[in-house]
């Protein structure tokens, strides 16, 4: 065989772990197996109409736009931030690109300094310091904490080696565990970031999906060191899109200017059409607010009978403020587990998945140590278009209980029920054999 000559720097790099999962639940459906896919972090509703409208009629845009973004949109993500956050801001501090993974990526590829990842942590920062060689510090938050970074940890880390230049990832609401920040506590981490000059990259992208509508942004506490990084893959259900937003200070204009150059050199710019059609979705409106709003109620009645079930079965769980994520820990079931021979998270995925049909994913896929029994579940395997049609016929003061769940996320809690049928199933006969019996249909078979 020849010799493969590959950059030290991927050699080992696998798919992410997400799209790993996703194809796996795929490649076991077209099995025939019925798979509950609550694995890839996808947005279950549709792109709002108004969004999908502006698309079409920009659908024949097919010019390269600027390097940058399309002028109007960075004025639109400008007035959003204005708007939703009270920071300060104009089109000149705004850098479109096709996704933000990828403005995270250029800005670890200009940018010489260590990358902080709290964790649990979104499965793609660490994976791409690896790609360019940078240095990686984890600093583990504690369940206790609500898997919180705490300043007393950034702190000590930073006065290690005050001057050595850092990006520090801050992402609320969080993947994995759906938890947020108070503003007290945004208040203290931005006194660390200010201390030690971090640069700090608040990754937003589920803002919009707070379930009380109520997410505030660190930059209004750190004006100067941060830079929010946004998009249209979560709050607008458009991931497939491929548009992501990164808003700087103006103190930062030259990190700016560098990513744009690389990006010159590399993916010139974002697609025109999604870029029209994004201005859309930026500037907001009577019908994207109702949009938001029927998504938060969903989201948020679903999180709580998510967790409602699981701790049912002892499995100790943050019960989520935002986005669609739970970060389960099973490590009360430890004994049980180690006895069926599952003594790490991403045996306990696997096992899940073989034999209950739910795909999640492990915790250490989110730097977290291989040995913790935290799974990763995204709450998103049930048909959002319906449930919001659903919402938009009901009253807005009235709660979402388990009769609308049971019709329209019933996957997903028959998930939940089977998930705690098969940890008990060590234990009781009846339980095995409920495990076996199955799913109800999912919306996209
Ligand atoms: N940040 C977090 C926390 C995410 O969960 C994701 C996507 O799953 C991204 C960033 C990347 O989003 P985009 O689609 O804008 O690249």
């Amino acid at each position: 065989m020849k010799p493969q000559p590959l950059n030290l720097n991927v050699r080992g790099l696998s798919l992410s772990a997400t799209v790993a999962i996703n194809e796996q639940s795929l490649r076991l459906i077209r099995e025939g197996k019925n798979v509950a896919r609550l694995g890839l972090g996808q947005s279950p509703f549709p792109v709002p109409a108004p969004v999908v409208e502006a698309l079409r009629s920009n659908a024949s845009r097919k010019d390269y736009l600027a390097v940058a973004g399309l002028f109007e949109l960075r004025e639109a993500v400008a007035e959003y931030h204005r708007r939703r956050s009270g920071t300060i801001g104009a089109a000149e501090d705004v850098l479109i690109g096709p996704g933000s993974k990828e403005l995270m990526f250029l800005l670890q590829l200009v940018y010489y300094g260590e990358l902080v990842i709290p964790t649990p942590a979104w499965v793609s920062y660490a994976p791409q310091a690896q790609i360019i060689g940078r240095r990686v510090s984890m600093l583990h938050g504690r369940a206790e904490s609500g898997w919180r970074l705490e300043p007393g940890q950034l702190e000590e880390l930073c006065a290690e080696d005050p001057n050595r230049p850092r990006i520090v990832v801050l992402n609320y609401p969080s993947n994995p565990t759906g938890g947020t920040y108070t503003t007290s506590e945004l208040k203290e981490l931005a006194g660390v970031a200010r201390r030690f000059g971090i640069l700090l990259l608040s990754d937003e992208i589920y803002g919009e999906l707070h379930h009380c509508g109520e997410h505030v942004s660190i930059a209004n506490f750190y004006p100067e060191g941060t830079i929010v990084s946004s998009g249209l893959s979560k709050w607008c259900g458009a991931g497939g899109w491929r548009l992501g937003t990164f808003a700087f200070p103006r103190d930062l204009h030259w990190l700016l200017d560098a990513m744009a150059a690389v990006a010159s050199e590399t993916y010139t710019s974002t697609s025109a059409p999604i870029q029209y059609a994004a201005v859309r979705a930026f500037r907001g409106g009577m019908q994207i607010e109702r949009y938001l709003n029927h998504a938060r109620r969903i989201l948020s009645a679903l999180g709580k009978a998510v967790c409602q079930r699981l701790r049912r079965s002892e499995i100790d769980v943050l019960e989520p403020t935002g986005a669609f994520y739970v970060f389960p820990n099973f490590s009360r079931w430890r004994e049980e587990l180690e006895a069926r021979g599952i003594c790490t998270s991403e045996e306990l995925a696997q096992r899940l998945l073989a034999e209950t049909g739910v795909a999640v994913l492990p915790g250490s896929a989110f730097g977290r140590s291989p040995d913790e029994l935290t799974l990763r579940i995204a709450y998103v395997d049930f048909d959002g278009a319906k449930a919001l049609a659903a919402v938009e016929a009901m009253p807005a003061d009235r709660e979402l209980g388990e009769a609308f769940l049971n019709v329209h996320c019933l996957r997903i809690l028959e998930a939940m029920d089977r998930t705690c049928k098969w940890l008990e199933s060590g234990r009781s006969s009846t339980a095995a054999e409920e495990v076996a019996a199955p799913l109800s249909r999912g919306a996209a078979e």
